[in-house]
């Protein structure tokens, strides 16, 4: 395609709410035979609420820990955490001290003197009639205290656009470092076959090279920090504009909406332009 062409579907991308970082990213989605989409905030809401949990005493530790963590989870349990401590007469959440946030793994903290760690279940039979939703566990001082459990939702959208890309020649692929529970259920209710999970976030890069080694040419979709480095593997990398700024700027393109019926257009308009300027 000539510059100009390209120019010209940048503007177009644009006027769409997708945000191009140069007129070459058009040419990229030529080859693209496989979309890899990262499940929390991508294909779902991220906005997760808990749904249930073990007793008032673990979410209000879990909270004052995670209170200082901005993941999707944390957030809902914090928020959670608060709102159960006010009805109890508990006053605010207490403070944390030496916090660290281990990614794609959990959070730490010292809570009232004790070493409270919210993550990755350690048993994953603790999650058994859960559902879709997410489990992580509360240890105190190392000792298992309970769990919490966080629903999200599925994206309105994600099941017709799943179904676009399909047509659209591109084989979709489950990204996520959640449970291959949650990450099977998720995947069966928006129509993708293919679901590579509990991925640690230093191995999604791993998986995007995976792929490309077997001759794939991968578009890869995420919002968050932990997509960053895969995002940028990616032959084209495309970040949620809902998303974080390290996932923008390690990303081809932008969804400004954060909806993935505009990466169907995306791909529909750079095909469009290469096709016509030739
Ligand atoms: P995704 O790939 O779906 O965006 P992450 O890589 O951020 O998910 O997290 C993977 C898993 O690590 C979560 O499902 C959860 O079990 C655990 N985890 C990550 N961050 C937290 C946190 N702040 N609190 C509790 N658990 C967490
Ligand atoms: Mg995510």
């Amino acid at each position: 395609a000539t510059p100009m062409a390209l120019m010209v579907g940048t503007a177009r991308a644009a006027k769409d709410g997708i945000l191009i970082s140069g007129p070459e990213v058009l040419e990229q989605t030529k080859k693209i035979d496989t979309i890899v989409l990262d499940k929390t905030g991508t294909v779902t809401t991220g906005k997760m609420s808990v749904s249930d949990y073990t007793d008032d005493e673990v979410l209000r530790l879990a909270g004052a820990v995670e209170h200082a963590s901005e993941h999707p989870i944390a957030v809902a349990i914090a928020k959670a955490a608060q709102t159960v401590s006010a009805e109890n007469g508990a006053g605010d959440l207490p403070e944390v001290a030496d916090f660290s946030n281990r990614p794609g793994e959990g959070v730490v903290g010292t809570v009232e003197g004790k070493t409270v760690e919210v993550g990755r279940l350690t048993d994953a039979s603790r999650a058994e009639g859960m559902e879709a939703a997410t489990v992580v566990e509360v240890r105190v001082d190392g000792q298992y205290a309970g769990i919490v459990a966080v629903a999200d939702t599925v994206k309105e959208t994600s099941a017709r656009a799943i179904e676009h890309f399909k047509a659209q020649g591109l084989t979709p692929v489950l990204l996520t470092g959640d449970s291959t529970r949650v990450a099977d259920a998720v995947a069966a209710e928006v129509g993708i076959d293919e679901v590579i999970a509990e991925v640690r976030p230093e191995d999604k890069l791993a998986v995007i090279e995976k792929l490309q080694g077997e001759g794939k040419t991968v578009a890869m979709v995420g919002d968050g920090v932990n997509d960053a480095a895969a995002l940028a593997q990616s032959d084209l990398g495309i970040a949620m504009g809902t998303g974080t700024d390290v996932a923008i700027a390690a990303s081809d393109m932008t969804l400004v909406r954060g909806d993935l019926l505009v990466a169907v257009d995306a791909i529909d308009l750079s095909r469009r332009t290469l096709r016509n300027i030739k």
